[in-house]
C-alpha cells in the first residue's frame, strides 16, 4: 500500500520520466490478471431517447423539446437496429439515453403516455425485453441513476447495466461547472446508485470522465470511491476512463482537453488503485495514438460497433476492428470479443444473471465466456 502511494506521488509530478516505475506495475498488474488478451464487445447502440433532465456542460448528446431528435425511438425503429446487429454478428444492445426526461418536460411524458408507459424506465424495460426474445442481443441498459427498485425491473431483461460516476468533485455543481444544473450528477446520488447495483448483484460498468474541471487529487478520490464499492459488493465489472473532447455545439466548446500524458498518468492510476480484476477499458475512437494506452494498462477496448456510430461523440468514428487488431497485436496483444457480462460474472451467474437471462447469455457464450463465435474482423 505504501509502495502504491508512493507510485500515486509520482503521478503527480508533470514528468511521464518520474511515471516509469508506475506504468510498469500497471502493466504487471494488467498481465499477471489478464495476460496478453484484450478484449472488446461487439454491440450496435440505441439511443432510445436524446431527452435527459440534466445538462451536463459537455454533452453533445441532449436535445431539447422542438428538437427534431426530441424523441423515444419507436419499438420498430428499436427492433429494426438491433435486427441489424444481429446480422453483423453483435451479440450486445447498447441501450444508452438521457436521464428521466419525463419528469422535467411534460412532452416526454406524453410520447411516453402515447407509447403506453408511465415512466422511461418502463419503456426500456418493454425494449431490452424484446430485443432479447425477438434477436438475441443481450442488452447493457445505460439509464442514469437507479433506485433499486428501477434495478430490479431492468435485472430480467439485461446482462448487465452501467452509469459513469465520472467524478466525485461537488465543486463542479457550481454555476459555470460542468454538472450545474444537473440533478444526477450530484455525486452522492451516482455512488448511491453504484451502491445499489452492488445490492442488487448487478454486473455493472462505471467510470470516470477526466477534464472537465476535476483536480488530480479529485480524480484519485473518485477511482478510489469505486474501488471501495467493488470491494464491499464485487459487483464492479469494469471502469471506463474517458477522455473529455471538446465539440463545437457545447456550452464546454472552449473548455481546454486533457493531454495524451494526461490521460495516460490516469490510466495508469486506475490501474494501481483498482482491484485486479477490475477490467480497464478507454475508448479508442477518442485518441489518434490509441494503442499507447495498451502500455499503460487497460486490457479492454469497450463496445465497438460495425453498424451504429458513437451517438456521445459523433464526430469521432469507430476504429475499423481491423485496424484495433493490428494495434493490438503490436503491442503483444490478442484481441478477443466478449459479451457485455464478462466472463467472472458468467461463472457466478446463480448471484449475478437473473435466471431469465441465463439462457440468452449461454446460447452465445463459449466455455470461458467470452462470446462464442468470434466474428471476423
Ligand atoms: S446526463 Fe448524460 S445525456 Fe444527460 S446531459 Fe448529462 S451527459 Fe447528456
Amino acid at each position: 500500500m505504501h509502495d502504491t502511494a508512493a507510485k500515486l506521488a509520482d503521478l503527480e509530478r508533470p514528468d511521464p520520466a518520474a511515471w516509469e516505475s508506475a506504468r510498469a506495475e500497471a502493466v504487471h498488474l494488467r498481465d499477471a490478471h489478464w495476460g496478453s488478451t484484450i478484449t472488446y464487445s461487439r454491440k450496435v447502440f440505441i439511443p432510445l431517447t436524446h431527452l435527459c433532465r440534466d445538462s451536463c456542460g459537455y454533452c453533445t448528446f441532449v436535445k431539447r423539446p422542438g428538437h427534431p431528435l426530441a424523441r423515444y425511438m419507436t419499438p420498430d425503429e428499436v427492433l429494426t437496429v438491433a435486427a441489424q446487429g444481429r446480422e453483423m454478428g453483435c451479440k450486445e444492445a447498447l441501450f444508452s439515453l438521457g436521464e428521466k426526461p419525463e419528469l422535467r418536460y411534460p412532452e416526454a411524458k406524453a410520447m411516453l403516455a402515447d407509447l403506453g408507459y408511465a415512466s422511461t424506465i418502463d419503456y426500456l424495460r418493454a425494449m431490452c425485453e424484446r430485443v432479447v426474445r425477438e434477436t438475441g442481443l443481450i442488452p447493457h441498459a445505460n439509464p442514469g441513476t437507479m433506485s433499486e427498485a428501477e434495478l430490479q425491473t431492468l435485472k430480467p431483461v439485461t446482462g448487465s447495466m452501467g452509469m459513469m460516476l465520472e467524478t466525485v468533485s461537488r465543486r463542479l455543481m457550481k454555476q459555470g461547472s460542468a454538472h450545474h444544473a444537473c440533478p444526477d450528477k450530484v455525486p452522492v446520488q451516482r455512488l448511491r446508485t453504484l451502491e445499489r447495483a452492488g445490492r442488487c448483484a448487478v454486473p455493472f460498468t462505471t467510470g470516470i470522465l477526466i477534464g472537465i474541471g476535476e483536480t488530480w487529487a479529485e480524480r484519485i478520490e473518485t477511482l478510489k470511491a469505486i474501488r471501495d464499492i467493488h470491494l464491499t459488493h464485487g459487483h464492479i465489472q469494469e471502469v471506463i476512463v474517458q477522455n473529455f473532447r471538446a465539440k463545437p455545439d457545447i456550452p464546454m466548446a472552449d473548455h481546454p482537453e486533457p493531454s495524451r500524458d494526461d490521460m495516460h498518468r490516469t490510466l495508469i492510476a486506475a490501474r494501481l488503485i483498482l482491484p485486479p480484476d477490475v477490467s480497464l477499458q478507454a475508448p479508442p475512437n477518442l485518441e489518434t495514438d490509441f494503442g499507447s494506452y495498451l502500455r499503460h494498462g487497460i486490457n479492454d477496448w469497450g463496445g465497438v460497433s460495425p453498424l451504429t456510430r458513437d451517438f456521445i461523440n459523433p464526430e469521432r468514428a469507430w476504429p475499423q476492428l481491423a485496424r484495433l487488431q493490428d494495434v493490438t497485436a503490436a503491442a503483444g496483444g490478442h484481441l478477443q470479443e466478449r459479451l457485455t457480462v464478462y466472463p467472472a460474472y458468467l461463472a457466478q451467474a446463480d448471484r449475478f444473471i437473473d435466471p431469465a437471462m441465463r439462457q440468452p447469455i449461454e446460447e452465445i457464450a463459449r466455455h470461458d465466456g467470452l462470446a462464442a463465435i468470434q466474428c471476423p474482423v
